[in-house]
């Protein structure tokens, strides 16, 4: 039987499929099972990955009149996933990350001498909703160069009610104009200068004001919240993510960040769908979170720049929490590539290689609930390729902090080439 197809990538040095687990995240030592084809090939039809493997099988069942993609001596995989991205901000703390690292100023006290989260709500809100559409759009093409085709995307840069619903529409708008898919997340994030001693109150706002709109508005996926020492505790916490179920939207959650505030096990208790960060998490809490079905989402950038401490994905991984990986973008520290949060995760937080690509591809799909779409390289699924100039997939912890992604197809289409996007 000859398959129709638009285009094949042929020859590949290696071809990554992560093939096999789209009902279930890969956990333990079936994450460094990547399905692995060497002179693979992968042929798209009408956006849909219509066959994968040996490159002589694949051409053998392609009837003639498709477009050669040749992969020769390069590395071929899924579409990255970046999700947890806390998309729309304004202005700039790079001062701040100097005196975090230079000076070693903790994280919370730079929020205490005038600086951190408030200043960013601030310029947020007074951005322009073009502006701000202009400036986010700049961040998207970036990840689209570095191979990202979907991102979980959370608003939380403004904290009031207007600010809330603009900045949830601002990622509506931007997952119809922009080729990357966008899978949207209500955040309770920063907390404005006037509710800093009132917090009780504004989470009353937030729980009856604010999320009944958002999810009569269907405006967000999931709600997520900072459990974090300096902004939510875990009543709060709590409070607003039951408020998040009872309005339609699943759950995620911010936890043991920068201490030990237990919201990995409140996670587990609300059956999160991602618990994130993870740092301080004891063990308990990682088994509760086992139990619970929930994804575990690392995010090296923050323990790069100044938290100082990554999660342990060694002891998280052997106790069977499936783990993705995420970039964390912030105003706080700014990195869109999900190329170099594989590095770090290699070289700083002892996972291998091939770990790394399952928690940047299908692990992540799992996270935001896709991997039935995209995350592997499976007949059926959407075309959301990446061709990397790399030997293989430890290239990214070897040859990293650079862009290795050459083709970048979203869809089936080529959306970006050699570091530009296509038009
Ligand atoms: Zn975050």
């Amino acid at each position: 039987m000859s398959i129709e197809a638009d285009f094949a990538i042929i020859n590949a040095n290696e071809l990554v499929t992560l093939k096999g687990s789209s009902n279930k995240p890969r956990v333990k030592e079936y994450m460094r099972e990547i399905g692995i084809i060497h002179d693979g090939a992968v042929a798209v039809k009408d956006g849909k990955i219509v066959a994968v493997g040996p490159t002589r099988e694949v051409l053998g069942k392609l009837e003639k009149g498709f477009e050669s993609i040749d992969a020769s001596g390069k590395l071929v995989t899924p579409g990255l996933i970046d999700p947890h991205v806390h998309l729309i901000f304004a202005g700039s703390r790079a001062h701040e990350l100097e005196q975090m690292s230079a000076e070693g100023v903790p994280y919370l006290e730079i929020k205490e001498r005038g600086g951190g989260m408030p200043t960013t709500l601030k310029q947020t809100a007074e951005m322009s909703t073009q502006d701000t559409i202009r400036k986010t759009a700049r961040i998207l093409d970036t990840m689209l160069i570095h191979g990202t085709t979907t991102i979980e995307a959370k608003s939380g840069y403004e904290m009031t009610f207007e600010g809330e619903l603009r900045q949830l529409e601002i990622i509506q708008t931007l997952h119809k104009i922009h080729p990357i898919d966008l899978v949207s997340t209500f955040c309770a994030q920063g907390i404005t200068p006037e509710y800093e001693t009132r917090k009780d109150e504004l989470t009353d706002d937030i729980v009856d004001r604010w999320i009944p709109e958002i999810g009569k508005r269907k405006l967000a996926e999931y709600a997520d919240a900072f459990c974090e020492k300096g902004y939510f505790n875990l009543d709060q916490s709590k409070r607003m993510l039951e408020a998040g179920r009872k309005h339609g939207m699943k759950l995620r959650i911010h936890a043991d960040w920068l201490v030990h505030s237990g919201g990995a096990k409140l996670g587990a208790e609300l059956g999160v769908i991602s618990a994130d960060h993870l740092i301080f998490t004891p063990k308990a809490d990682i088994k509760a979170l086992v139990k619970s079905g929930t994804v575990g989402v690392f995010l090296p950038t923050s323990p790069f720049c100044y938290v100082g401490r990554y999660a342990k994905a060694r002891e998280i991984i052997d106790a069977g929490l499936p783990v993705a990986l995420a970039t964390d973008v912030s105003a706080a520290n700014w990195c869109e590539s999900m190329q170099m949060m594989q590095a770090l995760a290699i070289l700083r937080m002892k996972m291998t290689a091939a770990e790394a690509l399952t928690a940047a591809t299908i692990n992540a799909a799992h996270s935001i609930e896709r991997a039935h779409e995209i995350g592997s390289l499976e007949v059926g699924k959407v075309a959301d390729i990446v061709i990397f100039d790399a030997l293989d997939h430890r290239y990214f912890a070897y040859h990293y902090g650079i862009n290795l992604a050459e083709k970048v197809f979203k869809n089936g289409r080529l959306v970006a080439q050699q570091g530009r996007r296509t038009p």
